[in-house]
């Protein structure tokens, strides 16, 4: 099975990535996709990211190197290898697609049987803005870009397969076991 997480940025996906992450570490691995946008914090290439040039973006969307693209925020793109599922399959594990959410429609839509696409939806907007103003590496403008683009992204959950509130923690991750123990 492949798993597809989007939500509005800040509302918890990689908390939840990461826990599956590190509770079934042979039994998942990450999608890691392109994206032009530079590294932030610790990121390393090849291991959150592919960060690559807008040159090089636009030749491998030349090449039909993604299998679904998007300009996620104003002059920066993000796209998902075709080659992604059949290094993380040959490696015997389950993909997980950390997308946003209009590549998790576009994803789910090409897969379908073979992926769970699962939205993880936060508690308000206002708890959204808290927590991307706690995490302390995103500029104050890209905060009101995210959040600007929360909205309408909540408006799309209805497309998803499976909605996992963030509000508790712990909480968060008991729903998303229970999503894991029945499509696995
Ligand atoms: P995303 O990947 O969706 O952008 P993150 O997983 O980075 O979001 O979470 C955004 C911030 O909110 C992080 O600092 C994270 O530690 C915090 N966070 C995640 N889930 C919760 C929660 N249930 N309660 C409080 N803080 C949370
Ligand atoms: P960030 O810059 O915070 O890492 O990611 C911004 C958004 O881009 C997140 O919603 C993330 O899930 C999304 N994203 C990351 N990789 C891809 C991808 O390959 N395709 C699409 N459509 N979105 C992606």
């Amino acid at each position: 099975m492949i798993y597809i997480f989007c939500a509005p940025s800040g509302s918890g996906k990689s908390t939840m990535v990461n826990h599956l992450l590190t509770k079934h570490p042979n039994l998942f691995e990450l999608s890691v996709s392109c994206t032009t946008r530079p590294p932030r914090g610790k990121e390393v290439h090849g291991r959150e990211y592919y960060f690559i040039s807008i040159d090089e973006f636009q030749q491998r969307i030349q090449n039909d190197d993604f299998i679904e693209y998007e300009q996620v925020y104003e002059g920066l793109y993000y796209g998902t290898l075709k080659d992604e599922i059949a290094r993380i399959e040959a490696a015997g594990k389950q993909v997980l697609f950390d997308v946003d959410v209009k590549g998790g429609i576009n994803l789910k839509r090409i897969l379908g049987d073979r992926a769970v696409s699962i939205f993880i939806c936060p508690p308000s907007i206002d708890e959204l803005r808290r927590r991307l103003e706690g995490r302390g590496d995103t500029s104050p403008e890209m905060i009101e870009k995210r959040l600007a683009k929360a909205s309408t992204e909540m408006e799309d959950m209805k497309y998803f397969d499976r909605v996992v509130v963030n509000d508790d923690l712990h909480h968060a991750f008991e729903q998303l076991d229970a999503i894991i123990e029945v499509y696995s």
